[in-house]
């Protein structure tokens, strides 16, 4: 691959070895591409080492859609298995209701309603993968992006230089690419923050993922083994200030008032995290022999759980494009890449629409909407072919 001790020559450069840019280095090299993956930091945490107390404070609840096709990349091979959840069933609850919008898998006749796993856990099953793809990771930071008509060269601080037809840029929200590209983005903020914490329940979860939607604020408590539950806990800025400010006593007392001690006494496990919510949509998710995919092309509110799974997607997509290509066809072409865009553009509208409307509709203080959303939640719980749609559409 390399032509002189400078120059590395490869098909395709991916700029980003988060999960998204992983998944796409072990996609693309199984297509037998020739692929450089650089990625500012060596993200692997050599130190994972997983206790049954511990509990990474990052967790994906992740779709049967995503779980069948990193078992189709080999990367569930290495996942650790005893350390997944199965969701069987979902409790939506809402404050004026005494009784929860229940789906479950059953009502879709399926076994279950995806998964919950460890950010860890998925991360070093993924690098387990890439080695065994043979892929090297290359730690450097791009410095320069120069765009040809027949191929685009990076530079790297280490003075190598690039030369590929194609970059996928899988650098994440602040995508470095994406500025180089001058690419805007539609940016809008929640003025939200998510706590994120793990408990020991005292009672078994049954394998329930459970919601609550209040006025400005929701609360998602998810299964994991052995009593386990991770809670993301979306709160307006303010609120999540003050909530970080109290005791660990204190916390979980404001926590058993939302989830209304749904089960029973919770222990804290491990640390409390924050994080800032905000969608974050490119205008443009393709120029000029480059792709933005993942969190570099869209973010969205982590109401739906569902931002590694939009971003595998869009792996999913140019994977499916880039395996009927002969070598003779350009992997860089514009009409090739325009054919992604437009395929995903239209999934990312589908989910921002999803959560955005979620978020007024729970945030409003008409009485009359209000009135409404509880009238609709318990529709929803007597219609068994609605709930099938709502079962389907959730573990897509
Ligand atoms: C509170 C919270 C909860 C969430 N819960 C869920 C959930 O339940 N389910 C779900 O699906 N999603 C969830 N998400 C979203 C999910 O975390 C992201 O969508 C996902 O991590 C994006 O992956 P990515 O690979 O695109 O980007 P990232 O994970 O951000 O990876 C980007 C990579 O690019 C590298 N990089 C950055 N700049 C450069 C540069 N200049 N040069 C080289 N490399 C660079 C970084 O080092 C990093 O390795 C949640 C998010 C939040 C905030």
């Amino acid at each position: 691959m390399a032509t002189s001790a400078e120059i590395i020559e490869a098909d395709v450069a991916i700029i980003g070895a988060g999960l998204v840019g992983l998944t796409a280095a072990i996609a693309m090299a199984k297509q037998g591409k020739q692929l450089v993956l650089i990625d500012s930091h060596a993200n692997r945490d050599k130190d994972w080492a997983p206790t049954t107390d511990h509990w990474d404070a990052r967790i994906y609840a992740l779709t049967e859609e995503t779980t069948e096709w990193l078992k189709s990349l080999g990367v569930w091979h290495y996942v650790d298995e005893t350390r997944v959840q199965p969701i069987k069933a979902m409790e939506l609850w809402e404050p004026s209701r005494n009784k929860p919008l229940m789906l479950s898998a059953e009502d879709a006749y399926l076994p279950q309603m995806g998964c919950i796993l460890e950010s860890a856990n998925l991360m070093q099953a993924c690098y387990q993968a890439l080695e065994a793809s043979n892929v090297q990771l290359t730690v450097a930071s791009p410095t320069s992006l120069i765009q040809g008509a027949h191929s685009v060269e990076i530079t790297l601080d280490h003075q190598q230089h690039v030369h590929v037809k194609l970059i996928v840029a899988a650098d994440g929200v602040h995508s470095w690419v994406r500025q180089q590209l001058q690419i805007g983005v539609a940016f809008k903020s929640f003025h939200q923050t998510a706590i994120v914490a793990n408990f020991k329940a005292e009672q078994g979860h049954q394998g329930v993922a459970r919601q609550w939607f209040l006025p400005h604020e929701t609360m998602a408590l998810l299964p994991l083994p052995n009593h386990m539950v991770s809670m993301v806990w979306a709160v307006s800025t303010e609120r999540a200030q003050a909530l970080l400010n109290l005791s660990q006593d204190e916390l979980l007392g404001e926590v058993s008032n939302v989830s209304e001690d749904a089960l029973g006494k919770l222990s804290l496990s491990g640390e409390v995290v924050s994080f800032v919510l905000n969608q974050q949509t490119a205008e443009s998710y393709i120029k000029d022999r480059v792709v933005l995919v993942g969190d570099a092309a869209h973010q969205v509110h982590p109401m739906a759980g569902q931002g590694v799974n939009l971003g595998f997607r869009d792996v999913m997509q140019l994977a499916s494009m880039t395996t009927k290509l002969s070598t003779m066809q350009d992997i860089g072409d514009y009409h090739f890449l325009r054919r992604y865009e437009r395929a995903r553009k239209l999934d990312v509208v589908s989910m921002n629409t999803l959560t955005s409307g979620l978020d007024a509709l729970f945030a409003t203080s008409s009485p009359w909407l209000q009135q409404v959303t509880g009238w609709s939640m318990q529709k929803i719980n007597q219609q068994d072919w609605l709930k099938k749609q709502l079962v389907q559409t959730a573990t897509l």
